[in-house]
């Protein structure tokens, strides 16, 4: 199959091209963001954060209430928006992305303030007299969020909305693939920042690359594939600023012999087609264990059949693959799989409505397939025999891959047990991926899925620097200050000692301490 001619996605007059994937239909455009700007936004970022990072975290959080009220007026549209530039149907559109973007609101406006109160450190007294020590959490800066076309709304919101009510600038660059969107967040918190706070800059690779080699930003967040991830990392890291990267992932599903084999087949269904496979936590590969392998097959091949590409697109299942990049490797991993001897036991075809792959179930799909170790993004699902589920751990285990798993099994503690071998950020028994729902879940990697976490009070810690605060109301100089003398050296003996005793030998230790204090001085 072949696409008709598209527009270039970056004109000669600077602007940026939204396509629909499903009709080809130029959607509309953006102004791009010109690279030598770079140095002047960041400039105009850290004077607003200094004036934001002047209000409490409470402060901030009242300044973003307003997005939220926007978001559920604007549902609609954002729904229909993100169906026209991304492919989705709108009812995927507003419970993955929309009703996500309003949860990662809601919750933050209420939690974030109190995940950044600061932590009191405790002292001894009798070591550290007058003392009191706290750690705050302070607004790193200037940050910068790269983020990809995938969950082009709910997602950066993830990163957004702590990044500011921690008190930072941000400069959130929008994949190519989903400029609309991005404009559209940007518009959620109009007039609610001081001017160039939140800017949106507009741009593909090259501005991502010159954005994330900036000498002066202060953190990058980064979500993409593991290949754009290394080359962020190690430009980043000519400058030292650190970086917070979420990447791709392989997710399995392993079947254990005691699961519900309907709802199995049906949330491993959903966990692999919904957004069309495009979810770097999809399900990518199930292992089933040889007593229900055949029953869960016909159930999952059952279930898949029902899925819809076309038609009404409020609710088709499955959509097109957002980008023509995308479709080829989707279709390549398809055609090696088949070449190879891998079985179709249903969908396997493009539709020729845009970039449209029918959700796809395969089996006796050799193991040295890319479709078993290299990241699809879209909807195929191959299938595999298991003669045990720890089976299923060591091939789950066997890629560079590491986000999540998720064990599907009635006797949970034993489905948990499985699932706790597994080298992954993220462990769910008998479902899948919806904890990308959930704002004060982490959602974080292992290995090569990432070092980042996004979601929690966890995230604060990349969004934040801890700062030390201490005050002393000491009068008197302190035991170890100039000048050092023999009895200086008998109350340090004497206070090593009281960290082991108890009891009758504390108190004389504290007493012989009082002693040595006025012998110190004198
Ligand atoms: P990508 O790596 O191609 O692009 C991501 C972003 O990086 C885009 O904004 C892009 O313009 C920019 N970029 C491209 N080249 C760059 C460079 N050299 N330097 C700096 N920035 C550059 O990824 P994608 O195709 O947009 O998204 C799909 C990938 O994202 C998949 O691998 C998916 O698994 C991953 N992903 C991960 C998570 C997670 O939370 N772990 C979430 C969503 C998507």
């Amino acid at each position: 199959m072949t696409s008709p001619n598209l527009p270039e996605k970056f004109s000669s007059d600077g602007r940026i091209r939204s396509i629909n994937p499903r009709s080809w239909e130029l959607v509309g455009s953006v102004e791009a963001t010109p690279v030598d700007s770079l140095p002047q936004r960041i400039t105009q970022a850290r004077t607003a954060q200094q004036i934001w990072s002047e209000r409490s975290p409470k402060e901030r959080a009242a300044a973003l209430a307003p997005a939220l009220e926007r978001v559920v007026a604007r549902k609609d549209e954002l729904a229909e928006l993100l169906g026209r530039e991304h492919g989705k149907s709108t009812t995927e559109a507003m419970f993955s992305e929309v009703l996500g973007a309003a949860e990662v609101l809601r919750v933050h406006l209420k939690a974030a303030p109190r995940w950044l109160q600061s932590e009191k450190i405790k002292l001894d007294p009798l070591s550290y007299p007058g003392k009191r020590a706290r750690v705050e959490y302070v607004p790193r800066g200037v940050i910068a969020a790269v983020m990809p076309w995938n969950y082009p709304l709910a997602l950066p919101m993830r990163t957004i909305v702590p990044a500011l009510i921690a008190g930072n600038a941000l400069l959130f660059k929008p994949s190519e693939h989903s400029v609309l969107v991005g404009a559209a967040i940007g518009e959620l918190f109009e007039g609610l920042l001081p001017e160039g706070l939140l800017q949106v800059l507009q741009g593909g690779p090259a501005l991502g690359a010159a954005l994330s080699s900036s000498p002066n930003l202060d953190g990058i967040v980064f979500t993409g594939s593991v290949s754009t991830g290394k080359k962020v990392a190690q430009s980043a890291a000519a400058h030292l600023v650190p970086v917070s990267l979420e990447l791709g992932g392989k997710d399995a599903a392993i079947v254990c012999s005691d699961a519900n084999l309907d709802r199995s087949a049906q949330g491993i269904a959903w966990g692999a087609f919904h957004n069309s496979g495009q979810n770097c936590a999809g399900i990518e590969r199930v292992y089933v264990e040889d007593s229900v392998y055949d029953r869960f097959v016909d159930k999952l091949v059952s279930e898949t059949e029902k899925l819809r590409t076309g038609g009404n697109p409020e609710c088709a299942e499955v959509g097109p693959l957002c980008t023509k990049a995308q479709f080829s490797i989707v279709q390549q991993q398809l055609q090696e799989a088949i070449a190879a001897g891998g079985r179709v036991l249903c969908g396997g075809r493009a539709t020729g409505e845009g970039w449209v792959i029918e959700p796809t179930v395969l089996v006796d799909v050799p193991e040295d397939c890319a479709i078993w170790h290299e990241e699809t993004f879209g909807p195929l699902l191959p299938v595999m025999r298991i003669h045990s589920v720890y089976e299923g751990v060591d091939r789950c285990n066997a890629t560079p891959f590491g986000l999540s798993v998720s064990v599907w099994g009635e006797e949970v503690g034993r489905a948990e047990a499985v699932a706790r071998r597994c080298e992954v950020g993220m462990t769910l028994v008998n479902n899948h991926s919806f904890n990308g729902s959930l704002p004060n879940a982490p959602w974080v990697g292992a290995k090569q899925s990432g070092s980042g976490v996004t979601g929690s009070s966890l995230a604060m810690k990349f969004l934040t620097r801890p700062q030390l605060v201490l005050v002393d109301r000491n009068k008197l100089p302190e035991v170890w200050w100039f000048p050092l003398n023999r009895h200086a050296l008998a109350m340090g003996r004497t206070l090593l000692s009281s960290h082991i005793a108890r009891g009758w030998s504390k108190l004389t230790g504290m007493l012989g301490l009082l002693g040595l204090l006025k012998k110190r001085w004198d």
